[in-house]
């Protein structure tokens, strides 16, 4: 039996399903994979340039070049994979997404229960006094030379919404964990399943099925691994779900 076939064999069997996202899924989005070791950001490290550190102690060099990433992200638009998963939401076959991305493009593509793990690029907030504001207020300060923006209520430096390196991990990732308690199978979806603590989600579930372009640590103990283009896979998943009603 080929390995779509089996997968919907498992979605529809299982009472609980979700998905765990990583950027895998958005390259087809033309996002580059942070991790992959050519393109865009051969020039420049992103664990350094999105970090705590620069933001506190560089902004200027953080708003020259961390921050040109989250407006990159922004103007992305979700692919059929995307799509594809907040369709069998919308269905009733999966429960929702956990993501590593930052990309926003689950919620653009119409996923309802989305946990963002590593935070998101529509909003930021002061550090002073927590008040938040929408992205393009700080796309507008920047543009105006204010470096770092200030929160205008207290005059405390605004930062992005994403989980940079040196955050903790957001609330949604705890929540995100919860739901996989009960939950049987977990679609694992253009992740190399290497970054923690992201990569111990699939030990809460019975079921796995893998779809990644490159082998991951957990391919031996998945129900089904599928090393093709995951925008293809999830739309072949979708129409086989759709014509077995
Ligand atoms: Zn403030």
């Amino acid at each position: 039996m080929d390995n779509i076939k089996k997968a919907v064999d498992l979605i529809l069997n299982s009472k609980k399903v979700f998905a765990l996202t990583g950027a895998g899924i958005s390259t087809d989005s033309g996002i580059p994979d942070f991790r992959s070791s050519d393109g865009y950001y051969t020039k420049m490290d992103p664990a350094l340039a999105l970090s705590k550190d620069r933001l506190l102690n560089h902004p200027e060099i953080f708003y020259k070049e961390g921050y040109k990433i989250l407006l990159d992200l922004n103007d992305q638009k979700p692919n059929g994979g995307h799509i594809a998963l907040a369709k069998l939401e919308e269905m009733g076959y999966i429960a929702g997404v956990i993501t590593q991305n930052i990309d926003n493009l689950h919620t653009k593509a119409g996923s309802k229960n989305v946990y963002e793990v590593h935070g998101e690029t529509r909003g930021i907030h002061c550090m002073s006094c927590g008040k938040e504001y929408e992205f393009p207020v700080m796309r507008e300060k920047v543009e105006k030379g204010e470096i770092p923006p200030r929160c205008d209520n207290c005059g405390g430096v605004l930062r992005p919404n994403v989980v940079m390196f040196g955050d903790m991990m957001p609330d949604d990732f705890s929540r995100g964990a919860d739901e996989l308690n009960d939950t049987d199978t977990l679609i694992v979806v253009g992740s190399s399943l290497t970054v923690s603590p992201v990569n111990f989600l699939p030990s809460y579930v019975d079921h796995l099925i893998i779809i990644n372009n490159d082998p991951t640590p957990m391919d031996n103990r998945a129900d089904v691994v599928i090393h093709e283009n995951s925008t293809e896979v999830l739309t072949k998943i979708l129409e086989e779900i759709e014509n077995r009603k």
